[in-house]
């Protein structure tokens, strides 16, 4: 199967997800995760209509936004834990779905000169111990914070559930960022859903989808 072919069917599942959600298809965004495969798999990806892309180390962002810069109307996701010292890669270039602090909020808006920054919220949706991202239970305060730093929009929330077997295990931690998001950001993006369960994320209610294998491939271990 040619990266097209891959394309192909996941847009046919995300149609049928939509469909059986009873929500538009155009409600939902295909961020295309691309990291640790070349440009020119990006340009395979694009030809094919790809338009959104997701990459998770912040110098790989860098270097394949440059390496693609003759692609217009390209956007770049930075989906993976973003170090403040690494926020001038990104800045003002990338929708960020990893804004877990208010450091990294105002390096963001420091190194984006002007242009305005929207940012996705981090959440650790199951209050795992190893993992990033804001807790359930702080996310009123971080919103507050965040909220006073100007030039900064929060345009959302973002989730990686933990490690399932299939994909309705991550139903209920879905669900529930789906709830802090009704509650606290009524009208922002949900980030969440990975090719393993990106059909159950639509169906509780994802605006963006990243998925990566289902698309480009196994990645090489690294
Ligand atoms: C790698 C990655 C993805 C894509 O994962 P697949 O299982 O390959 O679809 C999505 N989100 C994040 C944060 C990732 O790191």
């Amino acid at each position: 199967m040619s990266i097209a072919d891959n394309l192909h069917a996941v847009r046919g599942r995300i149609a049928d997800a939509c469909r059986r959600a009873d929500r538009p298809v155009g409600s939902v965004t295909l961020v295309a995760v691309s990291k640790t495969h070349p440009p020119e798999a990006i340009r395979e990806a694009y030809a094919a209509g790809q338009r959104d892309f997701g990459e998770n180390y912040a110098q790989e962002l860098r270097d394949k936004i440059r390496a693609l810069d003759d692609l217009p109307g390209i956007h770049w996701h930075a989906i993976g834990h973003l170090q403040t010292n690494k926020a001038r890669y990104v800045a003002g270039k990338a929708l960020v779905h990893t804004l877990d602090r208010v450091d990294l909020a105002r390096e963001l808006v420091r190194r984006a000169e002007g242009a305005k920054v929207e940012a996705l919220i981090e959440v650790n949706i199951a209050s795992e111990p190893q993992k990033r991202g804001v807790l359930p239970a702080d996310l009123e305060m971080t919103l507050a914070t965040l909220g006073e730093v100007e030039g900064l929009e929060v345009a959302g929330l973002m989730c990686i559930p933990p490690r399932g077997e299939v994909a309705e295990d991550s139903r209920p931690w879905f669900r529930l960022l789906r709830e802090l998001r009704d509650r606290h950001l009524p009208s922002g993006a949900l980030s969440m859903g990975m090719s393993l369960d990106f059909e159950v994320a639509i169906e509780e209610g994802a605006t963006l989808v990243r998925v990566g294998t289902a698309i480009f491939g196994e990645r090489p271990p690294s």
